[in-house]
């Protein structure tokens, strides 16, 4: 990589202020929390935060302890309709992968639009204002591109916009089925396919397009692994990304029998097949990054290389631990994703984190809840190529989430970091702003109300 990370976009401005918010307490960063904290915001921006004040009469009230929006910084969305349905039978990531295949074939632009909606409208209730979606669904059954060959990754555009949140698309360039190069294989696989990596750039030039005048969407840019792009094929992909300063993101190292094959196919790690096509760098996200060798760190760190760890994912599949301690010290963005959506709570996500190493080290307090909440957001927004959210700042986005502090979970907890790190669930969240506009309030989604009932018809109708 030769760029640089994107430069922040500057804060519209006008005299005007828009509105004004009153946090009864405000979460600022690092372990600042303030207690009235009045926040004005104009044209969907931070003009400015003040601690310690009287509630303005003309505010709207934010009880409890109000955070940044989060950003899930992985997510595949059709992947929820899977939920509660495998976990009946024993098997691994691979016996998983058939059934969400079987589901993946079922799908139409409109179903897929339907389904999304819910699966984003349930991100909101939970405080996630940008979503990154690994979108790779992206032909008719048999691989035949619909009349826009788009039309499916517009389907996920819709789905957000409704939603109220945010979205990264990032379009998966995904070609082949094993890290020796062989076809994809029959079935739902063929939907997948480009063809090659210039055929996947010019269909993404052409969806970019489409896109650039959209003020909640960016077009983002995925290899899907060693194992669905040939490396002859993976310059393409990293040049479109370079060209467009977008974010990169790829699946690497959740599963031990596919670097195991890399390595007999390549010689080398995933990582390190990525750093020789140029992969690497500030503006790539290594997700899952679970298996790693001393190397690989070494390489991830040099180049500034961020990771997204979706540990309820990783957990329900069965992939392993990855080293949480030694890749938040190598300065890369370290963010969180819900992936399979095996549940989509950000806080559990953060937890997990800290959770899971404690059990892998039998030692308590590594990784501080601060620093895993600025996962949940900052370097999450950052991941997705928003460098202008993720913290309550004057000239970054107004996303606001206010958790309840006196829930049943979060009683006598306090307005702490650890409170909503290690008590919350995302049941706890009342009320969500995404650029100055309320999308969740009193725990009801404003323009979805009926988001579960919604949700369910959807999955019902695709597996039924
Ligand atoms: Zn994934």
């Amino acid at each position: 990589m030769t760029t640089a990370p994107a430069v922040p976009v500057a804060a519209p401005r006008t005299e005007s202020t828009d509105s004004t918010w009153w946090c009864e307490y405000a979460w600022l960063g690092g372990d600042l929390v303030e207690s009235g904290v009045t926040i004005t915001v104009a044209d969907g921006y931070i003009l400015t935060v003040t601690a310690g004040t009287d509630a303005p009469a003309d505010a709207h009230r934010l009880p409890g302890l109000t955070i940044p929006g989060m950003g899930n910084a992985h997510s595949h969305a059709f992947h929820r309709a899977l939920r509660s349905h495998t976990q009946r039978e024993r098997g691994t990531f691979w016996t998983w992968r058939d059934t969400m295949y079987r589901a993946a074939g079922r799908l139409d632009p409109d179903s897929y639009y339907a389904l999304a909606r819910g699966v984003y409208a349930e991100m909101a209730l939970t405080g996630i204002t940008s979503v990154g979606e690994f979108h790779y669904l992206h032909h008719a059954p048999g691989g035949t591109p619909y009349a826009d060959p788009n039309e499916m990754g517009h389907a996920l555009v819709r789905a957000a916009a409704d939603a109220g949140i945010r979205l990264t698309l990032l379009d998966t360039c995904y070609l082949s089925s094993a890290p020796d190069g062989s076809p994809l294989a029959e079935g739902p696989q063929q939907r997948f396919g480009d063809g090659s990596g210039v055929d996947w750039a010019l269909r993404v030039d052409q969806l970019a397009k489409d896109l650039d005048a959209h003020p909640n969407v960016v077009v983002g840019a995925a290899i899907h692994s060693v194992r669905g792009v040939p490396i002859a094929q993976m310059p393409e992909v990293v040049a479109w990304a370079d060209s467009h300063r977008a974010p990169l993101h790829v699946h690497s190292s959740e599963q031990t029998s596919e670097i195991d094959r890399c390595l007999a196919v390549h010689g080398r790690t995933p990582t390190a097949v990525l750093r020789d096509v140029g992969a690497l760098g500030p503006r790539t996200t290594a997700v899952h990054a679970t298996h790693l060798t001393k190397g690989d760190l070494t390489d991830l760190k040099t180049s500034g290389t961020g990771v997204c760890f979706c540990p309820t994912t990783e957990r329900d599949l069965g992939d392993g631990i990855g080293p949480a301690p030694a890749l938040l010290a190598g300065g890369g963005l370290f963010s969180l994703g819900s992936d399979s959506h095996a549940v989509i709570d950000l806080f559990e996500e953060a937890r997990a984190v800290e959770l899971d190493e404690r059990l892998g080290r039998r030692e308590r307090g590594v990784i501080d809840a601060q620093r895993l909440l600025r996962a949940a957001t900052l370097d999450g927004q950052k991941a997705l190529g928003w460098d202008d959210a993720g913290i309550l700042r004057a000239g970054m986005r107004a996303d606001f989430v206010a958790v309840d502090i006196a829930s049943i979970r979060t009683a006598g907890g306090g307005a702490t970091p650890e409170n909503i790190v290690f008590a919350a669930s995302a049941a706890d969240v009342t009320d969500v702003v995404v650029d100055g506009r309320p999308v969740v309030t009193e725990r009801r989604h404003v323009t979805v109300p009926d988001a579960a009932a919604q949700l369910g018809r959807s999955i019902g109708a695709l597996l039924g």
